[in-house]
């Protein structure tokens, strides 16, 4: 069934580490080799060889309307065709720009980066610069990219490869970074007793990276309280939950307002963009207004910016789309969570907009050692069967599933169908 992706593994093994340009890619923790991708079409993948799958993974979150939309698809021809980037302004940068800033009431500016992890690693450049201050605090299982300081204690791959850091970053990079356990508010107070340095809070204010878990409002109203007495920024990473949990993302389902959002994903519709954006006076400190450098050759890219733009006008022009995608999230989860517990097997599920996550234990996890006692094993097994049945799942407990606007509830049936002939054998 997978003889030329096995195949294609080695060779790409020989020329590229690990064989993949993103370690998650790799099936590490489910065991197997990962299937070649040759196209996608809706809500579909297809491999190498000829399997077809229902793809819930949707390039890690970006393709929120999925694979080859016709609308995207056409007005990535049409400006291929004017050139593909020119290192000076474009019309397409400030469009993309307003649709983006007019939405939100905190923000009025926004610089555009070419993914999430320079979003993040600007941003907090930014936040530093201007309280020039040097300590940021972030959160166990958040995972904001893959830059030095941010590589403590990050979800996903790396937690799925039980590394706490990488080799590779200097302790002195990573002591500026403090730690603390996701939703848990005394934590985060004695880091503020302890350090009277702090720039920033960065938080996922709701965590994909291990596994779907929503911070509770009490806990980001006190990031927010505590930020503000003592004169720290509070950035929300919403590389992910933008535009996906919501139109606003997780800031249009929270009360708490952050100074800093960080974009990605969804607003490049599967080109690379990333974007950071605060406040016109906050932002000002920015190269060439102002002190704090940053800076990017294809950054604002006219193709990535004409995708994003088409993506995030036809989300805008049609916000019921969310209504339809959660319905779909909570429809495919209560569905799993069902058929889990007619075989007596303990599921913990959970979805925002159109985010999901499940998980097999006891209790509903909170943080990131909450998913640590997971049952992994199941999960390989479960991830394993269902992909012969052709269902793409991430091929990580630590990751959250999306779901796009093609799929329909007849394919989320027939999935919750199939989960339960897996089921009775896990
Ligand atoms: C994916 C992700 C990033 C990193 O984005 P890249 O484009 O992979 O660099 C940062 N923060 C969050 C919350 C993410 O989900």
């Amino acid at each position: 069934m997978f003889k030329k992706s096995i195949k294609a593994y080695e060779k790409a093994c020989e020329v590229i580490p690990g064989g993949v340009d993103s370690p998650v890619r790799a099936f590490k923790s489910v065991g197997g080799t990962p299937p070649f991708i040759k196209k996608g079409k809706g809500a579909y993948i297809y491999d190498i060889d000829g399997n077809k799958y229902l793809d819930f993974v949707q390039s890690w979150g970006p393709l929120i309307f999925g694979h080859c939309d016709k609308d995207i698809e056409k007005v990535v021809i049409d400006t291929v065709k004017n050139g593909l980037s020119f290192g000076a302004p474009t019309l397409l940068e400030t469009k993309l720009a307003k649709e983006i800033v007019d939405m939100y009431d905190n923000i009025d500016k926004v610089r555009f980066v070419s993914s999430g992890t320079e979003a993040t690693m600007s941003a907090i450049r930014l936040a530093r610069g201007v309280t020039n201050k040097n300590d940021i605090i972030k959160f166990e299982g958040c995972y904001h990219g893959h830059s030095d300081s941010l590589l403590v204690q990050a979800g996903s791959g790396m937690a799925t490869f039980g590394s706490p850091s990488s080799p590779g970053v200097p302790e002195d990079l990573t002591k500026h970074t403090l730690l603390c356990e996701y939703n848990n508010i005394e934590q985060l107070k004695k880091c503020f007793e302890e350090s009277s340095d702090i720039a920033c809070i960065i938080i996922e204010p709701i965590a994909g990276n291990m596994g779907l878990i929503p911070a509770d409002e009490e806990f980001l109203t006190t990031c927010r309280e505590l930020c503000d007495k003592h004169g720290a920024l509070l950035i929300f990473d919403e590389v992910m939950s933008g535009f996906r949990a919501s139109l606003k993302g997780a800031s249009g389902i929270l009360k708490v307002k952050a100074d800093i959002l960080t974009f990605g994903k969804v607003i490049g519709a599967g080109m690379p963009v990333g974007g950071f954006a605060s406040s016109k006076e906050i932002m000002s400190y920015l190269s060439p207004e102002g002190k704090i450098y940053q800076a990017g050759t294809l950054s604002g890219n006219p193709v990535a910016m004409a995708a994003g733009l088409v993506s995030l006008l036809k989300l805008k022009a049609n916000p019921k789309i969310y209504n339809d995608l959660s319905k779909k999230a909570l429809r495919l989860v209560n569905g799993l969570k069902k058929v889990a517990s007619e075989c007596n097997i303990p599921l913990q599920v959970n979805t925002r907009g159109s985010m999901f996550g499940f998980f097999f234990c006891d209790n509903e996890p909170k943080n990131f050692k909450d998913v640590g006692s997971c049952d992994f094993e199941r999960f390989a097994k479960f991830h394993r069967e269902m992909l012969k049945r052709g269902f793409y799942f991430a091929c990580s407990q630590y990751e959250a599933g999306f779901i796009c606007t093609k799929i329909t509830n007849k394919e989320i049936d027939n999935c919750i169908k199939n989960a339960k002939e897996v089921m009775k054998n896990l």
